[in-house]
């Protein structure tokens, strides 16, 4: 990501102009993070999107995460809370949920899933039989042909019943075959969209590799063009993948040599492609045994000499890791979606327990320390589903925008979901612990949902540099204007006096007053002021580390919280804002919801700048940290003897 950031800045003057320091030497690679690097790489990269990296870097961006990093308050995508159905889809939908909601009640059985370690026949044939295998296929193809917030609702239910089902199916399409719906040829997908939609044929998605995991661009996998071109020879083997014993159509990541036009230099690139099981070649190991998500199939797969004809490559030729990283960035809504449901569930059995066990002659319910939990637990869930149809709903809106937004309602999600089911355990004291309420296997499913797909630590480091990459083109337009400053006055007095003012602690002018609702206002008012905290000491710290801020993983990850929180916030504001302009019955619960959250949320992120910015003190923790791990690390576990002495 190091590398993709620097790159991205190529023939830019963002540290330099402004701050008067040497350009950067050659492009290092201090960590190699191949899920953000890609992110990055392909934030632009849409097939759909002709326009380049160039165009967008000159066009303003409607999205409220880039915005917010540059104290800009960015609207457009998250005010009003977009309701993007029309009555068609609305109905369809409609029709969908009972007979989905039906099923998984009456035929699916999460323990019997569990306890066999595979998804029972009855419950794969039904699945096909609804359709739940080709949700987002178009309809001429034999799918569904949901957008993206049709799907939300759909995995949603399959979320809050079954997360083994769920990693089946989303294994399928929301990654296993989504690069054939993105990026495939017409021919592509007429030979291959009708049998996976309809469930005949299933689908896995081979990235990782027992050396390569978030570094995905270090896959070793390999495919050789035959001389005649006609076909590649694949060889490697993929770890983990989901899916992967059941599978007939793969979309697997290998290098392949990639001439350079203009200099003839080869380089190892990565290409994917789409491989079918029948071309020979492809075996996989026994199904893992795991912690959760046990219903879900999980092997590895090995490609030994497998002839892949060159019409099957997916995207370009050298393009693949963009491939790999917008199908993971496409589906992130999804998984939130299908952790709201989860959470709905599971607060319902919180719920049912603490309105019917009596200690100390009261029902707990009464205790103050339950009614926290619970009202925590509300709050989680209300961020997570606001979150997840906010991005469902901007991606079908045509936004080409949301990657940060994504990546949030990814960590967001799998690390509400793990906290809300972990207090439900904790208010259902003992009978939580056992095995047939089924909140232990919901926790045990959960665990994974923080660490695949991206896990949760990278995806922050995502999301702080995405969003400082964009604010530092911002400083560097402001380094040029400096050399020209009469050629520039305009952008000079907006910028720099913006700038100015929220360093004095003037205020940035900046309001929600007339967007969110006006019950909502004082939550909008501490929404902007977080923002303005929060973009003073990215600006700050930008200026100080400069290009290294990619190294600042400490800095980084205190960053990528309060933008967490603050889009949060955002987003629970603009929902609670629709649901009091529209009188909805439970708008009133919903403005509690979103003020508690406001209120905590700035109090986070008020308290984590004002560390940021006692900047002794927290290179003193900082260092603490480094020294204590280096020691750890040296000593083989913990330093400290024992206080008995032995
Ligand atoms: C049940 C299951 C199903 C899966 N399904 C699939 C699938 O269908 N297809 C597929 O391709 N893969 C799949 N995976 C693999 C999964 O995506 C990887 O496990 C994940 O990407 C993390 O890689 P890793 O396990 O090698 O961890 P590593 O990358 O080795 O990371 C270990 C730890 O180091 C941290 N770390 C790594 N690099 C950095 C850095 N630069 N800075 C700071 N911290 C860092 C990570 O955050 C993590 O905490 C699956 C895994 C599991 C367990």
């Amino acid at each position: 990501m190091g590398r993709q950031l620097l790159r991205l800045r190529a023939g830019s003057s963002w540290s330099s102009a402004l701050l008067g320091q040497p350009r950067p030497g050659p492009a290092r690679r201090p960590y190699a993070s191949g899920v953000a690097q890609a992110a990055v790489d392909q934030s632009d990269s849409q097939p759909s999107e002709a326009s380049t990296r160039e165009k967008r870097a000159n066009s303003v961006s409607k999205s409220f995460a880039v915005g917010m990093f540059k104290g800009q308050l960015t609207t457009d995508q998250v005010f009003p809370y977009p309701s993007v159905l029309n009555e068609d889809q609305t109905q369809f939908l409609k029709e969908l949920v009972g007979p989905v909601t039906r099923f998984f009640e009456e035929v699916n059985d999460a323990a019997k899933n569990d306890m066999l370690e595979r998804v029972e026949e009855t419950t794969m044939q039904g699945l096909k039989e609804l359709g739940a295998f080709g949700l987002q296929v178009p309809n001429e193809l034999g799918g569904v042909g949901l957008c993206n917030t049709q799907y939300a609702r759909l995995v949603e239910i399959v979320g809050m019943y079954d997360l083994g089902v769920g990693i089946v199916l989303g294994a399928h399409q929301s990654i296993g075959f989504k690069g054939i719906l993105l990026f495939g040829t017409k021919a592509q997908k007429e030979k291959y969209l009708p049998k996976l939609a309809s469930g005949e044929t299933i689908a896995a998605f081979c990235l990782t590799e027992p050396s390569s995991g978030s570094d995905a661009a270090s896959i070793r996998s390999s495919a050789v063009p035959s001389p005649c071109g006609k076909y590649y020879t694949l060889n490697g083997s993929k770890i983990w993948i989901s899916n992967g014993g059941l599978a007939d159509i793969f979309t697997v990541f290998a290098k392949t040599p990639v001439t350079d036009t203009a200099t003839g230099a080869v380089k190892e690139k990565i290409t994917a492609f789409v491989v079918e099981r029948s071309f020979g070649g492809v075996t996989h190991g026994p199904p893992e045994k795991k912690m959760g998500i046990k219903a879900s199939n999980t092997a590895e797969v090995y490609f030994d000499g497998v002839q892949v004809p060159a019409e099957n490559v997916l995207g370009e030729v050298g393009g693949g890791f963009k491939v790999a990283m917008h199908i993971l960035n496409n589906g992130r809504f999804g998984m939130a979606a299908a952790l709201a449901g989860t959470m709905k569930g599971i607060i319902a059995k919180a719920v049912d327990h603490a309105a019917n066990r009596t200690q100390f002659g009261e029902k707990i319910h009464n205790f103050g320390l339950i009614q926290e939990k619970l009202a925590r637990m509300a709050m989680l869930q209300y961020v997570t589903e606001s979150m997840a149809y906010m991005v469902s709903a901007n991606m079908d809106q045509g936004s080409t925008d949301f990657q940060i937004e994504a990546a949030i309602s990814k960590i967001f999600g799998s690390e509400a979901a793990w906290k809300v089911t972990d207090e439900c355990i904790q208010i259902m004291g003992g009978m939580g612990f056992m095995k047939e309420p089924g909140v232990e296997r919901v926790l045990r499913d959960l665990r994974i949902f923080r660490i695949f797909e991206g896990t949760n630590d990278i995806l922050r480091l995502f999301v702080a540099l995405q969003g400082c990459m964009d604010k530092g083109k911002e400083l560097s337009g402001l380094g040029n204007a400096l050399k020209n400053p009469f050629g520039n006055a305009g952008l000079l007095l907006g910028e720099a006096g913006k700038q100015l003012r929220r360093r004095a602690g003037l205020g940035s002018g900046l309001s929600l007053s007339g967007i969110v609702h006006q019950e909502l206002s004082r939550s909008g008012e501490l929404a902007v002021r977080a923002l303005e905290q929060f973009a003073t000491v990215v600006e700050a710290k930008l200026i100080k580390h400069k290009k290294d801020i990619i190294n600042e993983q400490f800095l980084l990850q205190r960053l990528a919280d309060s933008a967490i929180d603050l889009y949060a916030m955002v987003v629970v504001l603009s929902r609670a804002s629709r649901s009091l302009s529209e009188g909805h019955p439970t708008a009133q619960h919903e403005k509690m919801l979103c003020d508690s959250w406001c209120i905590e949320a700035a109090a986070r992120i008020r308290e984590n700048m004002a560390a940021l910015q006692s900047d002794p003190q927290q290179q003193e923790l900082f260092r603490n940290f480094k020294s204590i791990s280096k020691a750890l690390v040296e000593r083989g576990g913990v330093v400290t003897s024992n206080p008995l002495g032995f």
